[in-house]
């Protein structure tokens, strides 16, 4: 059923384009250099000397998976599109190049596709055709492999599995030019070509360095020769990720050193998992300038929206832990971000060539509310089109090639958030990013949004709430404002001391009021200085013994350092500070250990001595970052008393571990 539907869509994609070169032959071109600023509902500013040639691309690879799949696509009016209607809308928004995934061989034994669009050659001539007809170049990205190749797979096409490498050579070189052969006699406009995909950690199946460099090397002459026998010129480029790893230069070094001949070496830059812009531009400039190489971004995106539209869940959200989302989480966001790649790259100077957008059209087929009655059925008719037509990121049949996650979690689109169209297949504003960026927009500067603010105070002073608030403006920058806080808000957690508190705010710019909230955290004193050795001067800290010393690595707590230990001999040490002029009462003394192999019986203690007196709490180490908290409590302090806070510690050759975050307080 799948390979029949499939087959209907591929010849009806033929006939509209022989009508459309039969009527029209010639195609508009696009020109957006000089122009000027255009009304618009986001501020764009212009990126200063932006060309014509340079590459605003987009990867569309599931956009047929999606038609196929009864996904509607409209333009800016509202007005349903054709398939050459939705590349000529592309190319209005100012996109001048599509980029197209190509799997070797994505479906198993009995024909069922992988899903993920079912990119084969097949669905990317198609592709590839209605770009050209719309005037825009292609990029073919070859994954060499049958399905999802990035840094964690790069499986080899099951055809390939079982020959000997050099047999594998010969495979990769027929099959990169049979396929450029088949691009060029359709008449699709291939002018890039990206052998592997995020081939950080191997290509086609091979992880060794060696072997991933050798193919390298056969199938970019594979990709030269096939351009050279069909008289056309195409750039070879090298895709990898992680830009803003301290390795990347390594890969453009080894390159070179195995003589791979290739013209531009490309990343993926997604903002909330690869640094800053700052760190893409210095890192590309570096192969720029090193390797005498073009550069740019194949990959990078942004979400508009924390929603989920298709009932698959997202590869990012507000919620998701570990990314950094620096840019508003909204249109004007989005388009912020596609700037500033755009702005990153033209930095690195004239061998930063181009910025990919990736799948701004996966959205979802049917919209799924999950608070809707009928969301259970909109999502089984979703499951039943990802299924059969492959519009979701893989489908259950890929579990014959991908058992342990393709077969595992098969299912929809986890980037609907992420695409350049509403859930319902409109336009958003920021598709016009690509000839924004040229322009700028009329739009002007203002305001978006004040957010809360988070304030930390020391306990029995007078609170000192800020003056001001960052206010994050459209541009993406932000600006201070002034703010008057609820003071009899401020007064109550001022004479309640230690402890979390909601103060309200009214932030005013210039006569408009953003009201908001301030976490104001009331902290206790701590009267140990330097407790989490964060601080150059070590003085306070008195240190006797052997294999131990502040260090800054992965062994801390928090911030950059700890009082770290190791020796290969039995470790032995005191770390003791005076604590001068500490005010007359009760206290608690904490601190936090971590670290292994102590041998038989260590000591490990923290402790305090009170006029001469000793208290003390034992504690212990079991595993990396696996902390322990001993506390001493109950301490009462008299007026004018010696006090010394330290630690002992008697372990074993070999032992190893960290001391941190100590504190003293008042006892509540
Ligand atoms: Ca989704």
């Amino acid at each position: 059923m799948e390979k029949t539907l499939k087959k209907t869509a591929v010849l009806l994609i033929l006939t509209a384009a022989l009508m459309l070169t039969g009527c029209n032959g010639s195609v508009r071109k696009y020109s957006f250099e000089g122009s000027n600023p255009e009304d618009s509902e986001i501020y764009v500013s212009p990126v200063a000397g932006l060309t014509d040639d340079f590459f605003r691309g987009v990867d569309i690879s599931s956009y047929l998976s999606q038609i196929e799949s009864g996904v509607e696509y409209r333009d800016f009016e509202g007005n349903q599109l054709d398939e050459s209607g939705f590349f000529k809308l592309l190319a209005e928004c100012g996109v001048n190049a599509v980029r197209v995934r190509i799997w070797n061989d994505p479906k198993d034994k009995d024909g069922n596709s992988y899903g993920g669009g079912h990119n084969d050659m097949d669905t990317a001539v198609a592709i590839g055709k209605l770009a050209t007809e719309a005037g825009l170049q292609v990029l073919a990205d070859f994954h060499c492999s049958d399905f999802w190749a990035d840094p964690s797979k790069q499986k080899s096409p099951k055809e390939w599995a079982h020959y000997t490498f050099d047999n594998k050579n010969s495979a990769l070189s027929e099959f990169l030019k049979t396929s450029m052969d088949r691009f060029y006699s359709e008449g699709v406009n291939v002018t890039m070509v990206q052998v592997g995909n995020e081939i950080n950690n191997g290509f086609a199946g091979e992880t060794v360095r060696e072997r991933i460099n050798s193919l390298l090397v056969t199938g970019t002459n594979a990709v030269r020769e096939a351009a050279k026998s069909n008289g056309k010129s195409v750039s070879v480029a090298l895709h990898y990720t992680n830009p803003e790893s301290s390795n990347l230069l390594d890969y453009a070094r080894d390159l070179k050193k195995a003589g791979v001949e290739y013209d531009v070496f490309a990343v993926s830059y997604y903002p909330f998992w690869h640094g800053t812009t700052e760190r893409l531009t210095e890192q590309l400039k570096n192969i720029a300038e090193n390797y005498g190489k073009k550069v740019m971004v194949a990959e990078t995106s942004y979400l508009y929206t924390p929603d989920d539209g298709d009932g698959q869940g997202n590869s990012v959200s507000s919620d998701t832990a570990g990314v950094v989302l620096d840019y508003d989480i909204s249109v004007q966001g989005q388009a912020n971000e596609v700037r500033a790649v755009i702005n990153a790259v033209k930095n690195v100077g004239d061998a930063g060539i181009g910025v990919f957008y990736w799948e701004p059209a996966w959205i979802p087929v049917r919209v799924y509310n999950p608070d809707s009655p009928n969301a259970a059925d909109v999502l089984e008719q979703n499951k039943v089109s990802w299924e059969t037509f492959g519009s979701g990121w893989a489908s259950s049949y890929s579990k014959t090639y991908d058992p342990n996650d393709a077969g595992k979690y098969y299912g929809g689109s986890s980037w609907d958030n992420q695409a350049l169209f509403d859930f319902e297949g409109r336009p958003l504003e920021s598709l016009k990013i690509f000839r924004y960026v040229f322009s700028g927009t009329a739009k002007e500067l203002e305001i978006v949004k004040v957010d809360n603010i988070r304030y930390e105070s020391g306990i029995g002073a007078a609170v000192q709430m800020p003056s001001t608030v960052p206010a994050l403006m459209n541009s993406g920058d932000t600006k201070d404002i002034a703010v008057i806080w609820n003071s009899e808000q401020v007064n109550k957690a001022e004479s309640a001391g230690a402890g979390t508190y909601e103060i309200a705010g009214t932030a005013d710019d210039g006569g408009v009021k953003y009201e908001l909230v301030c976490i104001l955290e009331i902290k206790k004193i701590n009267y140990i200085k330097n407790y989490g050795f964060e601080d150059a001067d070590m003085s306070m800290w008195e240190i006797n013994g052997n294999g131990v010393g502040k260090e800054a690595d992965n062994n801390k707590r928090s911030g950059e350092y700890s009082l770290k230990f190791w020796d290969n001999v039995p470790v032995s040490f005191t770390a003791e500070q005076k604590i001068i002029g500490l005010p007359a009462g009760r206290y608690e003394l904490g601190a936090y250990l971590q670290g292994g192999s102590a041998g038989s019986n260590p000591i490990f203690e923290l402790y305090i001595t009170v006029n001469g007196e000793r208290f003390a709490a034992q504690s212990g180490v079991t595993s990396w970052q696996n902390w322990d908290n001993p506390v001493v409590d109950g301490i009462d302090v008299p007026e004018g008393a010696e006090v010394t806070v330290g630690v002992k510690v008697e372990a074993a050759a070999e032992a190893w571990g960290a001391w941190d975050d100590f504190y003293l307080y008042e006892a509540e």
